[in-house]
């Protein structure tokens, strides 16, 4: 007996674990914040990079005060002047 994995599981496998999973978990969201903040202010598209990032940051207050602070951060340590 052999199990091969057709296109449908592969599928349904890609559908759970992303890129197009839901949202991310708040530790998902932190761990990524850095890489996501440094993608948006290198006008990069870091929706394409951080998929659920954005949806997360919307429903969730805290995760978003925490993008609002290090955004801000990076954009002073990054200004030109
Ligand atoms: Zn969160």
């Amino acid at each position: 007996m052999s199990e091969r994995r057709t296109p449908d599981d592969l599928e349904l496998l890609r559908n759970l674990l992303g890129p197009e999973g839901p949202e991310l978990s708040c530790e998902q969201c932190f761990a990524e914040l850095d890489r996501y903040v440094e993608l948006e202010l290198s006008e990069a598209d870091p929706d394409l990079a951080v998929p659920g990032m954005r949806a997360h940051l919307e429903g969730c207050g805290a995760c978003a005060e925490d993008h609002r602070s290090l955004r801000a951060l990076v954009e002073a340590e990054t200004a030109p002047e």
